[in-house]
């Protein structure tokens, strides 16, 4: 069934679904839209950016006894999603605007635009700031070299964290500088091996391992970030921007900038449909203050609101799972 989509219906940028996060959650979500005919657009901003993605090992997954790691049953169920029509994007959701008809989604630079939103975006969001960071924010502060980048032609800068997307963003940033410091807070960096033969082929890039940033200096402006060694030797980096990609665990909700209902606690409401307080929109997975956070769980909260999508798409009356 061709939906609708209010908008001209062939702008290359339009879906009848967009999932935001592809974890356990965005991903077994993406499967079951994909399959039931929805355009389904899975905006992701790396496969080691979420919970399950840094995951060593899982052993408890059901149906996959393992020894697997968590970012290949991510991969497994991306490729399934892939395999029933999803696309999958790798970008970092920025903003969104979930009132109008369709809702937009901001990623990077480009907007998308979509009938229904599921956000899955998990609970990896960092609870603190280190000193100077708020203060410089968009003055040198960035956390998206994509919308920011084209700013440091030239200059050093600095880029904080320990994943897919540091590593992204890093070699991003090469477009436009041959002076990035990848500074990386533990001995080993957590990112998929195609990006690290990429990070050693590229000479533009410094990288500090067991390295932690303790402040963003400066006057007006970013001028550069004091940084502590595991060693105990501490040094001031001269630079002019510094991206920072690190996490923590808070829910991720920061692109949603207050458009929907939440709790004392800051928590999304959902109904038993995942519907949060705008119709069409929905939310899954750890994002939610769900007290057990396991990966079945969140793939299953996925199914739900996927299914809830689809009865708000085509206005059915029940949940339906019988598609093909
Ligand atoms: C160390 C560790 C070990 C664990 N071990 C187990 C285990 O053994 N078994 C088990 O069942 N569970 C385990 N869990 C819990 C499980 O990983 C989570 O419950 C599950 O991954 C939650 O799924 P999710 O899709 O909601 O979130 P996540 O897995 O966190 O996925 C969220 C996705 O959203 C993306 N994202 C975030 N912000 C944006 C943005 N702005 N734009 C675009 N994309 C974005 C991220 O890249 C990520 O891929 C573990 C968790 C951790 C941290």
């Amino acid at each position: 069934m061709e939906l609708n989509l209010g908008m001209g219906g062939s702008a290359p940028t339009a879906y009848d679904v967009i999932i935001i996060g592809g974890g356990p959650a965005g991903a077994s979500a993406a499967i079951y839209t994909a399959r039931a005919d929805l355009r389904t657009l899975v905006i992701d901003k790396g496969l080691t950016a979420g919970a399950l993605g840094v995951t060593g090992e899982i052993s408890n997954y059901p149906g996959v006894p393992g020894p697997v790691s968590g970012a290949e049953l991510v991969e497994i169920m991306r490729g399934q999603a892939e395999s029933f029509g999803a696309t999958f994007l790798t970008d970092k959701v920025i903003g969104v605007d979930l009132g109008g008809e369709p809702k937009r989604v901001q990623a990077g630079t480009q907007s998308y635009t979509a009938r229904a939103v599921i956000l899955a975006t998990g609970a990896m969001g960092r609870t603190q700031a280190v000193a100077g960071e708020e203060q410089f924010l968009g003055r040198g502060v960035s956390y998206c070299a994509t919308c920011d980048g084209a700013f440091f032609r030239n200059r050093p800068v600095a880029v904080v964290g320990n994943n897919d997307e540091a590593v992204e963003e890093a070699l991003f940033l090469t477009k436009f500088t041959d002076q990035v410091h990848l500074i990386v807070p533990t001995t080993q960096l957590n990112a998929r091996p195609l990006l690290l033969a990429e990070l050693e082929r590229s000479p533009a890039i410094r990288m500090r391992l067991g390295t932690r940033l303790r402040e963003v200096m400066g006057n007006g402006r970013v001028q550069g970030v004091r940084i502590h060694a595991r060693s105990g030797a501490e040094e001031m980096l001269p630079v002019d921007g510094a991206f920072i990609y690190l996490q923590g665990a808070k829910p991720i909700t920061d692109y949603v900038m207050g458009q929907l209902e939440t709790t004392a606690e800051g928590c999304l409401v959902v109904d038993r449909e995942m519907q949060t307080s705008l119709p069409g929109v929905f939310a899954v997975g750890d994002l939610l203050c769900t007290h057990v956070k396991q990966a079945v769980i969140a793939a299953a909260d996925g199914v739900i609101a996927a299914m809830a999508a689809d009865k708000y798409l085509r206005g059915r009356k029940q949940l339906r799972a019988d598609w093909k």
